[in-house]
């Protein structure tokens, strides 16, 4: 076939062909760099740069798939806002480097705690974090809350101010929406808000669940 076909159309046509082949190439390369820098603008922008941990668009975002999931599924759906106590005095008498070191190691210990395939930690704001505890109701949810409260106080007993730490104690606000309720998740969050404020105003170092009936009395007795 070549044969019946002029040298120079088939010198001409393999040399299109050689660079068509070299675009398409190079193309494929640049397609492969885009999608990687692009992947990994999504886990730089859905990560808290200081603990590593998810931020917050990525707890929004979790919040509202978990929001519909629960609502298909007739599920319970519980938050909860943990927020470091008297966080403030630590920064101004050790400094913001040990407070920084503190917020990473809280971090650390909270996902450690929270270990139920599901369930989410993030950082939510400068001191505080936010968990999602996809079915879990109002009594397993506390169970949790005073879980993490626990992990502090252990904490601070068995590893004293130092470098890298200094005690902190952790003050929780819960919120559990019901299998057939309807709500939004800022309502949802804004409910958890109100479990922490309680939670700050009755003493600190406790969780609290916004629930306001008898359901509120903790599943766990408060042992300090
Ligand atoms: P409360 O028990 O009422 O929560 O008291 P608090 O001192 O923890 O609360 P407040 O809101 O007064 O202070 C929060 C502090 O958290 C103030 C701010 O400097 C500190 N903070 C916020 N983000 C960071 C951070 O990224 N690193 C450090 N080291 N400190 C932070
Ligand atoms: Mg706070
Ligand atoms: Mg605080």
């Amino acid at each position: 076939m070549l044969e019946l076909l002029p040298r120079q159309l088939v010198v001409g046509g393999m040399h299109q062909l050689s660079q068509m082949i070299q675009r398409t190439t190079a193309l494929k390369r640049e397609r492969a760099v885009a999608e990687k820098t692009a992947q990994l603008a999504l886990t730089q922008a859905s990560r808290d740069s200081l603990t590593g941990i998810a931020n917050r668009r990525a707890f929004d975002e979790c919040l509202a798939a978990a929001l519909v999931k629960a609502d298909q599924q007739q599920d319970w759906l519980s938050v909860m806002i943990v927020d470091l106590d008297y966080f403030k005095a630590i920064n101004d008498t050790h400094g913001h480097d040990l407070g920084d070191q503190v917020l990473k190691r809280v971090a650390r210990l909270l996902t450690g705690a929270i270990t139920r395939r599901g369930d989410q930690v993030a950082r939510i704001g400068g001191e505080e974090f936010g968990v999602l505890l996809p079915g879990a109701d109002v009594h397993a949810s506390l169970k949790v809350a005073w879980r993490l409260v626990m992990t502090l106080r252990q904490y601070n007993a068995g590893c004293p101010a130092g470098d890298s730490w200094h005690p902190v104690t952790l003050s929780v606000g819960v919120a559990t929406r019901c299998p057939d309720q309807s709500i939004s998740g800022r309502d949802l969050m804004r409910q958890a808000d109100r479990g922490l404020y309680l939670a700050k105003e009755r003493g600190r170092d406790q969780a609290v669940h916004a629930v306001p009936s008898a359901q509120t009395d903790p599943p766990l007795a408060d042992t300090r």
